[in-house]
């Protein structure tokens, strides 16, 4: 499962801060800005509702997202305030799972040699 499915899966509802309206009824973001430089990964999206990218856009809220694959969202007021989401399902958190039963199956093999 890769890609909008994910992203669905993973946000749950709505990113903004106070929201949960379903991200299946919500739009996806793709413009988490500044350091990710258009990236299309799921790094680089977040479901947002029509009133979440108001904020973003009209309101002046920033908005950031870990680089750590959890999907954690850092919102910033126009008046320096921070609230942070967490996606309903982290995707990192699977993903770190899995790459570390794979990273333990492969030290098994080596250990057998
Ligand atoms: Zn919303």
């Amino acid at each position: 499962m890769r890609g909008r499915d994910e992203v669905q899966v993973r946000d749950g509802t709505c990113r903004h801060p106070g929201c949960s309206r379903a991200a299946s009824r919500s739009d996806i973001d793709h413009g988490l800005d500044w350091a990710f430089g258009g990236r299309t990964d799921h790094n680089n999206l977040a479901h947002l509702c029509p009133a979440g990218h108001a904020l973003k856009h009209e309101a002046g809220w920033k908005v950031s997202q870990a680089t750590d694959g959890t999907g954690t969202l850092t919102w910033t007021t126009p008046t320096g305030h921070t609230y942070v989401t967490e996606p309903e399902t982290p995707i990192g958190t699977a993903i770190s799972a899995e790459l570390r039963s794979t990273a333990t199956r492969a030290n098994e093999a080596r250990s057998e040699e």
